[in-house]
């Protein structure tokens, strides 16, 4: 059965039909790699395939073909090389670099960081990361609302840790590297379709110079982030709305730390009426520092993210890194201030500012599909209100590697099964925090006041942010 952009998908559960053809036993050459790739911050050495193959495998274990060498890609390798030690992975990234977009901050919370220590990863993870000590939330005009503590502070098992994107995929990227082999990983691979033949899977992958190689394996997972090709096969009249948020993201390096250097602060926007303070829906300013060295030399490298509520349509496209000006956003945000923190000064210091466009999309009732499934963003784009994102796929990641350990002990044998225990074991829950990602959007700037009769006992409540999920289990989550 082909699967491309324009074919009819099965839909249903339980195992493909089997396609009249046999499989074939050897696609292209047997693979001969080039080894390339210099190591460098925030990209992994990769060896490029100059033509398509099987995957290596004895039988002992599935082949399994990651697509996206992102979080959830490399996470999902590293968790199924620990749980099924007898697997052949490899990942294939359309990009000729493994390098999540760096000079980004990105929060994680403590369940997540369970799962990345139990991959030993935690001595680069706090070589590298800020570990969240308490979130502050204030208002606009200086006004101290509740500073919560985070993480350890919290009373949690584990820390929460703020920490460079590109950083992360480095961390995780030679992990990979270390314990798969530079051959697991294959960049310059776009995934394009894929075809099931009985008990294989066939993937189909375009190479940047031109022409297409293909790989076979027991199962194929889409990791391939929110403009996912696998979920588009399978999805592929799926709509999108525009939430009218627009966000800013930069950083900023900062001579002196706020506070202890290991703070979250977020300010909403509030407006004074008559002497008494209200809510005013529509901007809200998330900062955190996210880099551990420099905090060890009192200073900040400070990751921050504006939005805005933008009634009319931007023209951009849906995209985490479209150009902005800085200046723009500074002046949008001129007046917010609480503390050490001057949002228009921090934003307009910042070293890198990129706006992104706020898209929503329903969540989906299934990601496994025979041999295929779907897993982080490209299972559930969610809205970044609430660090969940890379969270839930790491939290996929290894409950996918959990399920194919507890289905496939005796070979390749299974591997249908074990992806539908693994959508079942997340689906819910992954769905529920997508909607609760969309409530925090309508309650934004994240804050509401409730007025008493003066400033002084003004409460102002983040409603938005009580995401209950099972990556939060504080009261007030945070923003990314
Ligand atoms: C700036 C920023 C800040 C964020 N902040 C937070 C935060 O604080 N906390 C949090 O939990 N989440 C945050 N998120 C969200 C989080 O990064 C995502 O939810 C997470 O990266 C999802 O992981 P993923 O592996 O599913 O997708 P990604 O990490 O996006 O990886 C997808 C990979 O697939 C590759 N790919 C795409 N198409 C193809 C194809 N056709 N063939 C082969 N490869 C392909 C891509 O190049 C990419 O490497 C943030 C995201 C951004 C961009």
């Amino acid at each position: 059965m082909e699967h491309n952009n324009s074919a009819g998908l099965r839909m249903g559960r339980g195992r493909p039909t089997p396609a009249a053809e046999e499989p074939s036993p050897v696609l292209g050459s047997t693979g001969a790699y080039k080894a390339e790739v210099k190591p460098k911050i925030g990209s992994a050495p990769v060896a490029a395939a100059k033509a398509g193959g099987t995957i290596a495998g004895d039988g002992a274990g599935p082949r399994i073909l990651i697509v996206g060498g992102g979080i959830g890609g490399l996470t999902t390798a590293l968790c199924l090389k620990q749980r099924v030690p007898a697997a052949h992975i490899t990942i294939f990234e359309k990009a000729d670099s493994i390098s999540a977009s760096g000079g980004l901050g990105i929060n994680l919370l403590a369940p997540c960081i369970e799962v990345l220590f139990s991959l030993g990863l935690e001595v680069p993870l706090r070589e590298t990361a800020i570990e969240t000590s308490a979130l502050i939330l204030a208002g606009s005009h200086d006004e101290h609302i509740k500073t919560d503590p985070r993480g350890l502070a919290a009373g949690h098992t584990m820390p929460q840790l703020s920490i460079d994107r590109g950083q992360l995929a480095r961390i995780l990227s030679d992990a990979v590297v270390d314990r798969l082999g530079a051959e697991a990983v294959k960049a310059d691979h776009r995934f394009q379709s894929f075809e099931e033949r009985g008990d294989h899977v066939v993937a189909r992958f375009a190479r940047e110079g031109g022409g297409t190689t293909e790989f076979v394996g027991d199962a194929l997972i889409g990791a391939d982030g929110l403009h996912s090709a696998v979920r588009k096969l399978f999805y592929p009249h799926e709509q999108k709305r525009y939430t009218g948020w627009v966000s800013w993201r930069g950083l900023t390096p900062m001579a002196s730390a706020p506070y202890d250097g290991r703070t979250m602060t977020i300010i909403g926007k509030v407006r004074e009426d008559d002497g008494r303070v209200a809510a005013s829906y529509g901007q809200a300013f998330v900062c955190y520092p996210i880099d551990e060295p420099t905090r060890k030399r009192g200073g900040a490298l400070m990751n921050w993210v504006a939005e805005m509520a933008v009634e009319e349509v931007p023209s951009e496209e849906e995209g985490w890194l479209l150009p902005a000006s800085k200046e723009e956003v500074a002046a949008a945000f001129a007046g917010f201030c609480f503390g050490p923190i001057v949002v228009a000064s921090l934003i307009s210091e910042a070293t890198t500012c990129t706006k992104f466009v706020l898209y929503d999309r329903d969540p989906v009732q299934q990601w496994s599909f025979g041999r295929v499934t779907l897993l982080g963003d490209a299972a559930h784009p969610m809205l970044p209100f609430g660090s969940l994102g890379a969270g839930t796929a790491i939290l996929d990641a290894d409950a996918l590697a959990r399920a194919l350990e507890s289905e496939t002990t005796s070979g390749t044998q299974g591997v249908p099964q074990a992806l539908e225990l693994y959508e079942r074991a997340r689906i819910e829950s992954a769905n529920d925090t997508v909607l609760k990602c969309r409530k925090g959007a309508l309650h934004k700037p994240l804050t509401e006041a409730c007025v008493r009769s003066s400033r002084r006992l003004s409460v102002i409540m983040f409603d938005g942010l009580n995401l209950d999920s099972d990556l939060d289990s504080d009261s007030d989550s945070d923003s990314n």
